[in-house]
């Protein structure tokens, strides 16, 4: 039976939130979510990863209400790939929301980091049996983490919902792949290193509904859904592992947030079990590494 709607959210235990109560509650959970992990402490320096998609820009906006005040300043870090019609655009669109709201934001370039642009390489990447998805998501994160460091930071937040960490959870149990599940969690990673800027999730109790919602009552402008997917996305095996997610909730629930509350049990005996893994420091660049070069000097070199 359809539920009466007596307000703008229903929650799982029976009760209805107003658009007041709603705004309340979501801010807090959040606040909530950093303070339980510590996420983020008095003096860090903070930024955001900022793709200019609804979750970034939404946090982007919540961080710098709950910490202006207090004289911490947070700031949008964005790398532009280089994709026609793509990162440009969903940044432009942007732009105005973050003037009004004297939120700073700082885009790199792939072009002028690597000297190349995401797009003139797909044909290379294909021919070393890459995806562009991979390829991208490695450069980017490196890329990231080396101006963070630069410019001080010593905190990346992203806008990893509970949606996405699900996601994540299935897509690593579905490659074999526990050390890679043992990274995840509201503070990613298996130990603190100097040389990895620690990268944390505000919104990872959040579900992407409750983002939306929030980022519609306080009209924060949400790009159209096809200016957000990358025209170089292939089919991986994470979207399947979306959409099979959706047809699944539709059923049960509260699904994704067994997943996520299953994983967060688990995840710090992973993070045990795999933090005495020797890294070593990558000869090109410095930066922690399982080999001789990181995944993004090895990727770099091949495509050059
Ligand atoms: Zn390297």
């Amino acid at each position: 039976m359809k539920k009466p709607k007596k307000g703008v959210y229903y929650l799982s235990c029976g009760r209805w939130l107003d658009k007041n109560a709603f705004i309340k509650y979501f801010e807090k959970k959040v606040a909530k979510t950093i303070r339980k992990y510590k996420l983020i402490e008095k003096n860090d320096k903070i930024a955001v990863a900022f793709s200019g998609g609804k979750d970034s820009l939404t946090l982007l906006y919540l961080l710098n209400r709950i910490y202006s005040s207090g004289g911490q300043e947070i700031i949008g870090l964005s790398i532009d790939e280089g994709i026609p019609g793509y990162r440009k655009k969903i940044l432009k669109a942007a732009g105005k929301f973050l003037k009004q709201n004297n939120i700073k934001v700082k885009i790199f370039t792939f072009k002028k980091e690597f000297g190349f642009t995401l797009s003139s390489k797909t044909k290379k990447i294909k021919k070393l049996n890459l995806s562009n998805c991979y390829v991208c998501s490695i450069l980017k994160r490196w890329l990231l983490n080396k101006k963070a460091k630069q410019l001080g930071f010593n905190v990346i937040c992203t806008a990893h919902s509970l949606d996405d960490e699900a996601e994540t959870i299935l897509l690593n149990f579905l490659k074999g792949n526990p050390e890679l599940l043992a990274k995840l969690g509201p503070l990613t990673g298996v130990r603190r290193t100097k040389e990895f800027v620690q990268r944390v999730k505000p919104f990872y109790l959040c579900s992407t509904k409750e983002i939306v919602l929030y980022a519609k009552l306080k009209k924060i402008p949400i790009p159209p859904k096809e200016t957000c997917i990358c025209p170089l996305r292939g089919t991986t095996l994470r979207v399947e592992i979306r959409e099979w997610l959706i047809q699944l909730e539709k059923k049960h629930t509260e699904v994704k947030n067994a997943i996520v509350n299953s994983s967060l049990k688990i995840n710090p005996l992973l993070k045990e079990k795999y933090k005495t893994l020797v890294f070593k420091k990558c000869k090109k660049c410095g930066f922690a590494s399982s080999q001789d070069l990181c995944k993004a000097c090895s990727i770099l070199k091949e495509l050059k």
